[in-house]
């Protein structure tokens, strides 16, 4: 019996809040907004406006408020395959984005396509065949590189996900031809389009939940009345839709908003009477993990309890809270790199639920945890919050003066 995950859809006008929750424990939080969210895996029919031999880049129009970005050599599959062909100012070509725009800067763009399915990333133009790093058995790593061969058949480049694990051969194969397909009616597309064009954007966030997610969970959806932009409920989804009334009680009972302000906050109180500290920063996320009670030389047992304690709630909040970047976590100091060992992995374990790739570096030499979480849209801060335009961000105002 796969493990279950309950979501909450509530429409309200165009906006539409999603909740993914576990056992009563909220893990993801969405909201969309008619088109204004992630750009992430669209692809354009774009203009190339100039090319920057200094940056090694291109800069391409894709009809968004600034141009993309796009490196000039890709990754090596890719140039192998497609050799070099030098890109001018004033050509079309189409791309894809890799990573939003952000801070004046703009769009990460590829020409190196990639469609997700739910088993595998179809790459037209390279000859890569991996295995998502989610897959961590050696035999199925390598039993599934095999199978990713013999599908790509040196047409074309494959990642085998999580998700094909579980999955039988021709499913796989009935989901590469699909994506072929697609990309194949996206080129003719291309053709009589004028730069910029949307060729492709991702489904909207609960399509994309129930793809990322169906092969592995028992998914339980329940809506309000009010949405229409659905995926066709699948085989497995348990589909509940409701009255307004309805949902504002499962939504209240599942203390959505409360965990929502939880994870808004600096400071998260753990069962065991230790907190959390978490900073989000510009350059980097620190994550505090402090016990309630002082810990001896004659104790320190109770660091190592309290460490693996917060592991879970870490990964949790890292997701919830769509943390991207590099993470740096500093636990209560440890005694032995065993112990240490021991909370790095469970703290790996503890992140291999989240969709949101993560890799744990390890320990520096002053002791924090170094780790890295891919961005992905925007921050649960970014989604639901604007700065402050009292103190811009630095939590400090001027001191009132009291004199006269
Ligand atoms: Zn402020």
């Amino acid at each position: 019996m796969p493990d279950s995950l309950f979501i909450l859809v509530k429409a309200e006008g165009t906006s539409r809040k999603i909740a993914v929750t576990d056992k009563g424990k909220l893990l993801e939080y969405y909201v969309e907004n008619g088109d204004e969210s992630t750009l992430v895996n669209a692809i354009f029919v774009g203009r190339v406006e100039n090319v920057s031999p200094g940056v090694k880049a291109a800069f391409v129009h894709i009809g968004q408020p600034l141009n993309g970005f796009l490196p000039l050599t890709e990754m090596e599959s890719f140039q192998t395959a497609e050799g070099e062909k030098p890109l001018v100012s004033g050509e079309e070509i189409i791309v894809q984005v890799k990573k939003d725009a952000r801070d004046q800067k703009g769009a990460f763009l590829t020409r190196d396509i990639a469609l997700p399915g739910q088993y595998i990333i179809y790459m037209p133009f390279n000859r890569y065949v991996g295995v998502s790093k989610r897959v961590t058995e050696e035999c199925q790593r390598e039993r599934l590189t095999e199978l990713g061969r013999e599908l790509a058949d040196g047409t074309c480049g494959l990642i085998m996900r999580a998700g094909a694990m579980d999955a039988r051969r021709d499913e796989m194969a009935e989901e590469l031809a699909g994506l072929a397909s697609q990309w194949e009616k996206m080129q003719q597309k291309a053709v009589h389009l004028k730069a910029p064009a949307t060729l492709y954007r991702e489904p909207s966030a609960l399509t994309a939940l129930v793809r990322d997610y169906a092969p592995r969970y028992e998914l339980s959806v329940t809506v309000n009345n009010a949405v229409n932009r659905m995926p066709s409920p699948e085989i497995g989804l348990l589909w509940g839709q409701v009255s307004d009334i309805e949902l504002d009680a499962a939504w209240r009972s599942s203390t959505v908003d409360q965990q929502l302000a939880d994870a808004l906050g600096r400071r998260l109180e753990l069962n065991n009477g230790g907190t959390l500290v978490i900073d989000e920063r510009e350059a980097l996320t620190t994550v505090d993990v402090n016990s309630g009670k002082y810990i001896g030389e004659k104790n320190s047992d109770l660091a190592l309890t309290q460490n693996l304690t917060a592991c879970a709630e870490i990964a949790r909040q890292l997701r919830l809270r769509n943390i991207g970047g590099i993470i740096l976590i500093d636990f209560i100091d440890m005694r032995t790199d065993a112990e240490r060992a021991q909370v790095t992995s469970l703290l790996i374990a503890q992140l291999s639920h989240d969709r949101g790739k993560t890799v744990v570096h390890g320990f520096t030499k002053l002791g924090l945890l170094e780790m890295t979480r891919k961005r992905t849209g925007t921050t649960l801060r970014e989604a639901l919050q604007t700065p402050c335009n009292v103190c811009h961000g630095t939590g400090y105002r001027p001191i009132k003066s009291t004199s006269k």
